[in-house]
């Protein structure tokens, strides 16, 4: 049989030109990229391709921003490409095995290059069937890991010593002197005039872009990183900003840590730039998690948390339209769906007063974010809105309050008035608790409740009191409490459990 097949693809090789295929997915740049490098010094003439999927193009966690952000990445792509012999993207809107097909037609297709994908089960089983298709068609699919993430990974014992020596590698940019293209016969260009609907509040795409942002954080924006991580409306300037450029893999998680190390010794912001590579370590950490249990897109990583009964109701709407009358909450929504970011506490308040103070399914609220984050990153996403829900079973709870978040970290209402115009003259100090105001306040500032802006939809106190008993009656359960060992040996670093374990001792409520 083996033999025979041979013969068989020894004559199609004869009767067609053979050619390596480099698959772009999540990785639209050109600069330490692994599975082109190792594409070019294969030697074969190669085919670029990136598929716009329409099985993706209709998940609900995905929007017409992130594909606009694909799209201005792979715009840049082409426009680099024209320096190397004018090299051709094939762009397809077809599912992959169809443009594989369509490939196998004029090439006889030897190995795939690509890299792994750390995404939601839709991509997840895309993959098993490409892989299926390979063997089928005895193509060979290499694939290489762009995040430090260890595909299977049944343990974290070695895992921190292998993202170490992943970081320290050299990063391995493509000779693209030597880049040989070729071409489908009619393939025609991609027409970019039909889908470019800029949206100029939104970050724009590309490996081009990426860099400036990456280059004014270093240099500049760096300096309060810290300071002002919390602030919604600072945290704009002094973060890095660099989520949705790693999301789309305009650049590399490595690229940026090694930048970080080689601009140290002549920064005067050591600390903060050390910071922000810890958040690189906690990208990997996190998508490693969804890679070791894909299934948390759709159950808890306890399972023990199916029990929980939280419902979905026309509260969840008002939250998702940002009508909930608490105005931090709104306003944060509210920049969301305008700008497609906000900073890390502002989503941790979002989901917990959905979660908790609202009692809503984290199902929906983690695909309502997805579609809202320009940055949404499965691996990172799903784990975090787990955490914040209280799905895992070990974390300390913090559920954020919003009156408090708003005092703290919007003192003088700058981030609420920005994007609740509504609330323009109400004094700062009354909007953290803006149901507080007397008739006569709500006349003068001309804002009055129910009509001007919602009325809060829950009473804060009551509503949380009441759902994290529920919540704390259920997480005591042994078949919570029993699902642990197994989650701390999956998930979490061997020198970090042990510190879990002790605060479960001591900070599990006595049963109510
Ligand atoms: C409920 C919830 C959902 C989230 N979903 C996403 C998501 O879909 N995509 C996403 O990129 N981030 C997500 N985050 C993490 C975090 O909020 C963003 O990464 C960060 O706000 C992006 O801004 P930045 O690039 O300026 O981050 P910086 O603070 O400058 O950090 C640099 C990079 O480190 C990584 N990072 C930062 N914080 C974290 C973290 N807590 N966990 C893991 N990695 C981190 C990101 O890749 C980030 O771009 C989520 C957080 C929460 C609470």
């Amino acid at each position: 049989m083996q033999t025979i097949l041979s013969v068989h693809r020894f004559e199609k090789m004869i009767q067609k030109q053979l050619c390596n295929i480099v698959w772009f997915k999540r990785d639209l740049r050109l600069t330490d990229h692994a599975p082109l490098s190792a594409a070019i010094v294969a030697g074969s003439p190669i085919l670029l391709c990136y598929f716009f999927e329409p099985s993706l193009l209709r998940t609900p966690q995905y929007s017409a921003r992130h594909w606009q952000f694909a799209q201005q990445s792979l715009s840049d792509l082409q426009e680099r490409l024209k320096s190397y012999n004018n090299a051709i993207l094939h762009i397809f809107k077809t599912e992959v095995i169809t443009g594989f097909e369509q490939i196998r037609q004029h090439f006889e297709v030897n190995t795939i290059f690509s890299h792994m994908e750390i995404g939601i089960a839709a991509t997840f089983e895309r993959d098993k069937a490409v892989k299926q298709y390979c063997q089928q068609h005895q193509i060979e699919w290499k694939e290489y890991s762009q995040d430090a993430v260890i595909r299977g990974l049944k343990s974290r014992t070695h895992w921190e010593k292998q993202v170490e020596h992943f970081l320290q590698q050299p990063l391995e940019h493509p000779d693209l002197k030597h880049l040989k293209t070729v071409q489908l016969p009619e393939c025609k260009p991609f027409d970019w005039s039909k889908k470019n609907t800029i949206v100029p509040s939104f970050q724009p795409g590309g490996e081009t872009m990426g860099r400036k942002y990456f280059s004014s954080f270093v240099h500049h924006r760096a300096a309060n990183y810290i300071h002002q991580i919390s602030k919604p409306e600072a945290s704009r300037v002094s973060s890095s900003r660099v989520s949705p450029f790693l999301a789309y893999g305009n650049l590399s998680m490595r690229q940026l840590y090694q930048a970080v190390e080689s601009h140290k010794p002549s920064s005067k912001h050591v600390p903060m730039l050390e910071h922000f590579q810890t958040r690189l370590w906690w990208r990997s950490h996190y998508l490693q998690k969804l890679e070791s249990q894909w299934q948390m897109e759709h159950e808890p990583i306890n399972k023990g948390f199916l029990a929980l009964d939280r419902t979905l109701d026309e509260r969840f709407e008002a939250w998702a339209t940002a009508k909930t009358g608490f105005p931090i909450v709104d306003a944060s929504m509210r920049c969301l769906e305008a700008t497609g970011y906000i900073n890390f506490r502002m989503r941790a308040m979002l989901v917990t007063f959905a979660t908790f103070t609202l009692w809503q399914d984290w199902k929906a609220v983690a695909t309502h974010l997805a579609r809202l984050f320009l940055d949404f990153e499965p691996g990172i996403h799903y784990p975090q809105i787990q955490m914040q829900a209280g799905l895992t079973g070990y974390h300390t709870m913090r559920i954020f309050n919003p009156i408090v978040q708003a005092e703290k970290h919007d003192p003088d209402g700058v981030f609420i008035k920005k994007w609740l115009p509504e609330l323009q003259n109400i004094p700062p100090k009354l909007l953290p608790e803006i149901w507080k105001m007397t008739a006569l306040e709500q006349r003068f500032y001309g804002c009055v409740l129910g009509k001007d802006y919602p009325k809060a939809i829950v009473d804060y106190e009551v509503a949380t009191r009441f759902n994290k008993e529920r919540y704390w009656n259920l997480r005591n359960q042994p078949d919570i409490q029993n699902q642990l060992e197994a989650i701390f040996a999956l998930h979490c670093i061997p020198k970090n459990i042990k510190e879990y374990q002790e605060k479960l001792k001591s900070k599990i409520p006595p049963k109510l």
